[in-house]
């Protein structure tokens, strides 16, 4: 049977972008899957949390626009990004299965939150995994995610022992994430990787403020200031020092 033959399977989607340049390599079709289980405090996309709030479809309609832009993409790929595409391991993995028979590349961009057979489950079909890491110490993760474990460290192992590329993306923000010990241990830690081709730290920003203020959730950096560029240049220079290609 081949894969287009198989049951379509069904799914939450908050939105798409069809000419995505930074998610992977090329230009890209993105599908931003609902569902999320943390609570970054910094998301600027607090609206994708609720897997109810996003428009229900299926993986054979996520295809079937993705092959409108075949001719685009089909040098760049396809990336499923989020919300957290783990929540959602049947659909995405299944979206992914689809494009891999259309030739398509695949991008998994995910902050790592699913157990080992979960994430195998969409790793079957997955050519490179961007990998959010949130924090290298245990108590910063909940901190800044509001979850219990870290979860990501473990994906960046299984993508270790199955050698699936991956592109390592750290969210650099002021009073939490941005200490300069806190960054030495992270890179120390990721300069083990075989597997990482590419680490980028990225500033945080102010740009999904509005939607906290709108949907009254409860913000804490309404006073925290983005990163200058300093800071970033010191970080990217710890990054390189431990050999990590930027
Ligand atoms: S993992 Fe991404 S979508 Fe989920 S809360 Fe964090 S920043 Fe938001």
């Amino acid at each position: 049977m081949k894969n287009s033959d198989a049951p379509a399977v069904e799914g939450y989607i908050h939105s798409v972008e069809t000419f995505g340049a930074v998610d992977g390599p090329g230009l890209r079709y993105i599908v931003f899957v609902q569902g999320c289980p943390l609570r970054c405090i910094y998301c600027h996309n607090p609206d994708s949390w609720k897997m109810s709030d996003g428009k229900k479809t299926t993986s054979a309609e996520v295809v079937k626009d993705i092959e409108e832009y075949y001719a685009f993409i089909r040098h760049g790929g396809v990336t499923v990004s989020g919300g957290e595409p783990l929540m959602q391991p049947e659909f995405t993995a299944d979206i992914f299965r689809r494009c891999k028979e259309l030739g398509l590349h695949t991008a998994l961009d995910t902050s790592g939150s699913a157990e080992y057979h979960t994430a195998l489950k969409v790793l079957k079909y997955t050519d490179l995994v961007l990998l959010d890491i949130k924090a290298f110490d245990p108590e910063l993760y909940t901190a800044v995610t509001g979850a219990a474990k870290d979860k990501g460290k473990l994906l960046l192992e299984l993508c270790e022992k199955l050698a699936i590329k991956v592109w390592i993306r750290h969210v650099v923000l002021p009073g939490y994430t941005a200490d300069k010990t806190h960054i030495e241990s992270l890179a120390e830690y990721l300069s083990g990787f075989s597997c990482i081709e590419k680490t980028e730290p990225i500033a945080f920003h102010k740009m999904g403020e509005y939607k906290w203020k709108n949907s009254g959730k409860d913000y804490k950096l309404y006073d925290t200031a983005p990163p200058d560029e300093a800071v970033m240049d010191g970080i990217r220079e710890i990054f390189r020092s431990k050999g990590l290609k930027l």
